[in-house]
Order: structure tokens, then sequence, then C-alpha cells
């Protein structure tokens, strides 16, 4: 699979984002790692030979002068991955604070919605670009974690409005829904006894977890020509946790 072009990724320094960044990569994209954790996205851009910068996908200033700064230091971005997010797990589902709410809101669906319009922009103007997002499949089906499940809801939902406005003008939008994968942040909850992991697996059809490098095929492959004519659409890597129908995380 070939990736061209110039990829940023958001939340690239860990996880799924890192995943990312070494499939783009290794498929031949020019890497560009953003994150909070500079010395985390450096760490991943030295490993990828790409460049890493710093910024917070919540600031709306910070985001629109990074990505000026990227298009004139690295040159014109022809894919973004809008990965970066956090999740929370609250011990009863209403329990989550209205501050965690907000929080989670402004990163996993304010902070995805800003990255898409500041690297979407140029895009548009070049009539030419693909955008993946990180959704999950919370986003998909109730989950007893309500704000962060509405959160991901949206990012379906952005993916579809940002398609449809962008599709006349040749940039592409999808979303990927991850199911559970054992990354830092989902491990540090199951290590804090929030989630238990042979539940998630026995809840998957395929009784496992997702690999990162699963999620990471999935987005090079949207990002790629060779989903040329797919736009909006919303694709799970799940190990077919979806189908087996439990709310049991
Ligand atoms: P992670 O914590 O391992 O990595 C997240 C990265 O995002 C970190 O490098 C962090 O510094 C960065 N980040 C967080 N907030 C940021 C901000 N405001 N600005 C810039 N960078 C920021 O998490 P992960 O599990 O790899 O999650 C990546 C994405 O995948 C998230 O959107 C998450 O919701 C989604 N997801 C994860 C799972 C899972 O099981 N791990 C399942 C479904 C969806």
């Amino acid at each position: 699979m070939r990736a061209e072009g110039i990829a940023v990724v958001t939340g690239g320094a860990s996880g799924i984002g890192a995943a990312c960044c070494r499939e783009l990569a290794t498929a031949g994209a020019k890497v560009v790692v953003l994150d909070r954790n500079l010395a985390g996205a450096e760490a991943i851009a030295k490993e990828v030979g790409g460049s890493a910068y710093h910024a917070d996908v919540t600031d709306d200033a910070g985001m629109k002068a990074v990505a000026e700064k990227i298009e004139a230091e690295v040159g014109p971005v022809a894919t973004l991955v809008a990965n970066a997010g956090i999740l929370a797990f609250p011990a009863r589902p209403f329990d989550v604070s209205m501050d965690t709410w907000d929080e989670i809101n402004r990163v996993d669906q304010r902070g995805v919605y800003l990255s898409c319009v500041v690297f979407g922009r140029a895009m548009v103007q070049r009539r030419k670009g693909a955008i993946v997002t990180i959704a999950s499949i919370a986003g998909m089906r109730s989950m007893p974690i309500h704000g962060y499940a509405s959160a991901k809801a949206a990012v379906i939902s952005i993916t579809q409005c940002l398609a449809t406005e962008w599709g006349p003008a040749g940039v592409r939008v999808n979303a990927v829904s991850p199911g559970f994968v054992q990354t830092p942040a989902l491990q540090a909850a199951i290590d804090k006894g929030e989630r238990n992991v042979e539940t998630l697996k026995a809840n998957a059809a395929m009784g496992r977890t997702v690999r990162m490098d699963e999620i990471a095929k999935a987005v090079t492959f949207l990002s790629s020509d060779n989903a040329s004519g797919i736009t909006g659409v919303n694709l799970p890597v799940d190990c077919g946790w979806l189908v087996t129908g439990s709310w049991h995380t």
C-alpha cells in the first residue's frame, strides 16, 4: 500500500497515533507528528524519519498557527489523521463529573473538528487531500462511558458533514472506529482495575483486543489512493465487538 506526500498525525506520540505514524511512514509518507507531548512526538518522528511539532488540539490559535507553520516548513499536507483523544472511565457512567465531560468534549469532539478545519482549508484550496478521523465503537452503540461515547458519536457526524461539504473539492473524509486496543491509555485503565481485559476480549467475536497496527493499516488504506472512491464512511476495526452486542466493557 502506498501513502503519498505529507501526513500529519495528531496525538502521534503514543498508542494508535504512533502506530499510524509508523504505518504511514512504511507506506512512503513523510510523517509529521503533532502532539501536546513534544518529547514523545520527537521520539516517534526520529524513529520514522519525520518531523515533530507541539500543539494542543483544543487551542484555536495554536492549531491555526501550527498548520500554517507545517505547510510553510514541511510542505503541502496530503493526509491528516485526527487521532488525539482522551479516555475516562467513571466508576458508574453517570458519575462522570461535568468538568471531565467538558474536557473530553474539548479534546475528542472539538479538537477533531478544529484539526480537520485548520488542515482541511488548504486541502480544499488545492482540491486534494484525505482526512481520517479516529472515532470509536463507543460512538456507534451505547456504552457505559456517556461523555466519551457521545463525543465519539459526534466525531462520526463531523466526518459525514465534512465529507459531504468537501467531496466536490476532492477532499475525502472518513472515520475509523477502533474496538478495544491495549494502548497506554487503555492499559492504564486496566492496570487501575477500571476495566477487565478478559471481559474486553471475551466480548469480541475474535476473543482478543485489537492490535495498534491493525488500526493503523485501516487508517493508511483510507488515506491512500486505494480508497479513492471512498468518503464519509466509518470503518469499525474491532475484532467483532460490535456483532456480539455486549454493553459490558
Ligand atoms: P494514548 O493516550 O495512548 O495516545 C493519545 C495521544 O494523544 C497522546 O500522545 C497524547 O499526548 C495526545 N493528546 C491527548 N490530548 C491532546 C491534545 N489536547 N492535544 C494534542 N495531543 C493530545 O491514547 P490511544 O488509546 O492511542 O487513543 C488514540 C485515539 O484512539 C483517541 O482518539 C481514542 O479515543 C481512540 N480510541 C482508542 C481506543 C482504545 O481502546 N485505546 C478505542 C477506541 C478509540
